[in-house]
């Protein structure tokens, strides 16, 4: 780069001209250095800061070349370019590359100044949007496409379709697509994405078949629908069909997203498929994107030791590849070993982000690490410099109230620079709970209700605290009101892959083809448990996370033979008639692991001799001769987000024009039901 041998020119020159050319000279390169080269001789040549009788045009330049590599600077130079001197152009280049609040945020402003839309700029905000899934929003851009004649602009109904897939309005992206008279391969693919989705595989697959052309997309987006389902034969084959059949080649984002339907399934042998495949065609070295997908995918599948060795063997990783890991270890309760790695992580001089200290924080809290948790905690702001956020506030909630230091935990929540949300108090809630404090959980209870009216968690919770101490009259109360709003819950199911296919089961089931069988080794292995010392706790029958809770009180004398054909029991007794002794058992389940079913795995993983690792809704736990990985953590019952559910690639859209993001995930767009944060600047 030649920049720094600039001479000032001759007087007959214009210095600010030169510049500019200097600047659009550098337009194609994502380097910031020569951006800071050239904003640093435009302020020493006396070009910058502008007077206001001079031409703007060095900032938008400026603006422009910054755009390529750093939002922050070019944020800063956008608010200093005055709104007259604004234009769509720029406007369009600062919405495509920033978050979506701010995107829309700024799109409201351009349209508050006048300035003209083209097709370019509804497109970006239509993205945008998709990313938030904001139904209002969609509308209101819907109606602005049609006001602004763009209806016939294929790649606007493209987007404006995705808006609608992502918001789940189903007869929103049908009616466009009927309305579309172009219909390019895209638009077939944003439709079957929508259907998959939100109408069912039957629906998605009709939709599949009716295709007149797919791309590499449309069979990605059916192969995951069948992944996520647990239809791995399906799955694979499609995969056969589409890489052997019709010639189509996995790319980084395929496989990414296969890799991500796989840790959500927890089907492992789908993904080593992939691990396989891509190697084959990639190459030993997957890159940091694969890579990363694969430690994920291993360390959700319950194979830590797989994600470890992924890890170790990548050449290069990025922050998200080292966040993968540390939130794997973390969720497989290897407190030490976060640490450790997060020692190598700052070692290794890689910056840690926002989700980093989430996944610090959280193996702290699950391993009892009270002192080291306010060590990183304090650390975030004063070390790294990133703001804590909702999520790290309840992280810590969470850790103190476990600890037992309630106090701790309500001053915590106090000096908060904003008001707790329903997860944080949902979280001291919980611990309240735990440690017997009702008069503090009756008032908590109360807050969370204002915040959360339609969630009854909290009334199950509350009247599960009355009911352990003694108060029967109010648990009593507490659940009539329950009963009388109809509660209904998810119901418990666990799940295993077994010869390639998905065996489910909920409490009580006997749909299984093979229950005689099932059910006579459950009676075998319930006597086999009591005489190694397993002790049916009814207790646990009343609290929350158990499958079928409801009418309990009324039926205390059936409650030792509801608990013995609990789902994670059922998939237990399935797991050991169906694989060979000695290997591992792997069983998912949707909601937490009940107290009962995790001593009962305890003893039978000692009685057995067999490793059965079981992950639940929140964590793994590692049952090995009598003992749990998670040294009895006792689970919250009101949690945090369940991690099982993100990826590290969440944040990308397969119909995006833009490549994946991937070394900038934005942990607010995971759920859109996730609470939204204005601060998202610490992310960019
Ligand atoms: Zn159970
Ligand atoms: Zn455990």
């Amino acid at each position: 780069m030649q920049v720094m041998r600039w001479t000032l020119p001759n007087a007959h020159h214009n210095p600010a001209l030169h510049l500019r050319s200097l600047l659009r000279r550098c337009a194609r390169t994502s380097s910031i250095r020569p951006a800071t080269q050239l904003h640093a001789a435009a302020i020493v040549s006396g070009l910058l800061p502008a007077s206001s009788s001079d031409p703007h045009f060095l900032l938008n330049a400026l603006f422009h070349l910054y755009s390529l590599s750093s939002l922050s600077h070019a944020i800063h130079l956008f608010n200093q370019i005055p709104n007259s001197h604004k234009d769509s152009v720029d406007y369009t280049v600062l919405i495509s590359a920033t978050n979506p609040h701010h995107a829309l945020r700024l799109f409201s402003q351009m349209r508050s100044l006048s300035l003209p839309l083209d097709p370019v700029s509804v497109l970006c905000v239509l993205t945008k949007c998709s990313h938030l899934g904001c139904v209002k929003t969609g509308l209101q851009l819907h109606a602005l496409v049609v006001k602004l004649g763009f209806c016939g602009c294929v790649r606007v109904c493209n987007a404006l379709m995705d808006v609608y897939v992502k918001c789940g309005l189903v007869g929103g992206f049908r009616r466009v697509f009927e309305e579309m008279g172009l219909k390019t391969v895209v638009s077939w693919t944003v439709v079957l994405e929508g259907v998959v989705k939100w109408e069912g595989l039957e629906n998605g697959r009709k939709v599949f078949d009716e295709m007149p052309d797919r791309n590499e997309v449309a069979w990605t987006v059916m192969i995951v629908g069948y992944v996520e389902n647990g239809m791995t034969r399906e799955a694979f084959e499609l995969l056969r069909e589409m890489i052997f059949g019709c010639g189509f080649v996995l790319n980084d984002v395929s496989l990414c997203s296969i890799l991500a339907a796989c840790s959500r399934s927890g089907d492992v042998s789908l993904g080593r498929w992939v691990h396989g495949y891509a190697v084959k065609e990639i190459g030993w070295d997957v890159g940091v994107m694969v890579g990363t997908g694969l430690v994920d995918m291993y360390a959700k599948c319950g194979r830590i030791g797989a994600a470890l060795v992924v890890f170790a063997n990548m050449p290069r990783r990025n922050v998200v590849a080292w966040n993968a890991m540390i939130g794997g270890l973390a969720m497989h309760g290897k407190g030490k070993d976060v640490v450790d790695m997060f020692d190598c992580m700052i070692g290794e001089g890689v910056r840690p982000d926002a989700l980093t200290f989430l996944a610090l924080l959280s193996a702290c809290s699950h391993s009892g690490m009270v002192d080291l948790g306010w060590k990183y905690f304090n650390e975030l702001e004063s070390i790294h410099g990133i703001n804590p956020e909702m999520e790290h506030y309840a992280c810590m909630v969470d850790l103190l109230g476990r600890a037992g230091k309630m106090e701790e935990a309500k001053a915590l929540i106090e000096s908060m620079p904003f008001a707790p949300n329903e997860v944080v108090m949902g979280s001291l809630l919980g611990s309240c709970y735990t440690h017997g404090k009702v008069k503090l959980g009756e008032r908590i209870m109360r807050e969370l209700v204002q915040m959360d009216p339609l969630n009854t968690e909290y009334h199950v919770l509350l009247s599960n605290m009355y009911a352990l101490s003694g108060k029967d009259d109010k648990a009593n109360s507490l659940r009539k009101v329950l009963k009388k709003r109809g509660i209904k819950k998810v119901p418990g199911t666990s799940s295993m892959y077994v010869g390639g296919q998905l065996h489910q089961f909920i409490a009580g089931d006997k749909s299984h083809p093979q229950t005689a069988g099932i059910y006579m080794m459950l009676d075998d292995m319930i006597r086999l448990l009591r005489l190694g010392g397993y002790v049916p706790n009814t207790n646990s029958q009343v609290l929350f996370g158990c499958s079928t809770r409801d009418d309990c009180s009324e039926a205390l004398e059936e409650v030792e033979q509801v608990l013995f054909t609990h789902s994670e029991k059922l998939a237990l007794a399935f797991g050991l008639t169906s694989t060979p002794s000695g290997s591992t058992i792997h069983i998912f389940k949707n909601l937490r692991i009940c107290q009962d079913c995790h001593s009962a795995m305890k003893i039978a993983s000692y009685v057995y001799n067999r490793e059965i690792v079981v992950r639940d809704r929140y964590r793994f736990h590692s049952f090995k001769q009598g003992s749990c990985s998670c040294s009895d953590y006792c689970p919250n019952p009101v949690n945090p987000k369940p991690p099982f559910s993100s990826s590290p690639f969440a944040s990308f859209s397969l119909f995006s024009a833009t490549p994946p993001f991937i070394s900038l995930p934005f942990p607010h767009f995971r759920d859109s039901d996730s609470y939204v944060n204005d601060d998202f600047e610490a992310y960019l």
